[in-house]
């Protein structure tokens, strides 16, 4: 059966991955985080003490950063390897999270991450959830959502996945970083977070992960039938 491309985008800590993860399992779609990515970036941005300011410096870390995601049989997902060693867990910090908006306004950074993405996707088949899949990464997606949620909750919710890893974190330090994040990643330069024009907007404030990967399904499944009846897979496998 012809696949399409799933494109998850929206404000930080709406549910966007967990919900990414469980509709391309449900689909039997490849899924990509593409925020583990800038995160791992980050991660070598900090271990190698890479500027800013130092052009040179960012490609040649760029050159040496290779990014993927390999499958754990111990967790049964698959997880974000950074030249090989596994930083699934690292990558998740609070330090991370407070460092990460600012490597991703980097032009040299954002160029690399988006060929590598569309590299990932180009046989469809996949949900991918970032900030610019649907506007930059793959505009021409079957399917985009853009989600939102209400700050206290996203921040609840965030709290609770880093309690759950043993990082206790209070939450206004957590509100502050989400609404410090989704004020960079919304006013870059280089593609922004912005809601596509064909995205269908998804407020995730009052939902819980079972209705929202229900409602990414069912837009998915009601856009594949009406791709059928239009023709578009004509011609593809
Ligand atoms: O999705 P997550 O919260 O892990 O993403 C971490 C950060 O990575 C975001 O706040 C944003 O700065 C950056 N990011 C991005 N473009 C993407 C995905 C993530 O700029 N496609």
């Amino acid at each position: 059966m012809p696949k399409i491309i799933i494109a998850i985008d929206g404000y930080s800590s709406c549910g966007k991955s967990t919900t990414a993860k469980a509709v391309a399992a449900r689909m039997k779609y490849g899924y990509i985080d593409t925020g583990a990515m800038y995160r791992a970036v980050s991660l070598y941005f900090i271990q190698n003490h890479v500027s800013f300011s130092n052009s040179k410096e960012i490609a040649a870390a760029l050159n040496d950063i290779h990014i993927t995601f390999n499958f754990n049989p111990k967790t049964g997902r698959n997880e974000t390897c950074l030249n090989g060693l596994n930083v699934e867990e690292e990558i998740r910090k609070m330090y991370i999270s407070n460092y990460v908006s600012e490597v991703s306004t980097l032009v040299e950074v954002r160029r690399a991450m988006v060929a590598q993405q569309q590299k990932m996707g180009r046989r469809r088949g996949v949900v991918m959830d970032g900030r610019d899949i649907g506007t930059k990464v793959f505009p021409d997606a079957e399917v985009k959502v853009f989600m939102s949620a209400d700050t206290g909750i996203r921040a609840a919710r965030r709290q609770r996945e880093l309690l759950e890893k043993g990082e206790m974190v209070p939450v206004e330090d957590i509100k502050a970083n989400l609404e410090k994040r989704d004020l960079i990643d919304s006013t870059r330069a280089e593609s922004p977070l912005s809601q596509a024009a064909d995205a269908v907007p998804l407020d995730t404030t009052h939902m819980t992960i079972e209705e929202q990967v229900e409602w990414v399904v069912e837009l998915a499944d009601r856009r594949i039938a009406e791709l059928y009846r239009e023709g578009y897979f004509e011609g593809k496998r």
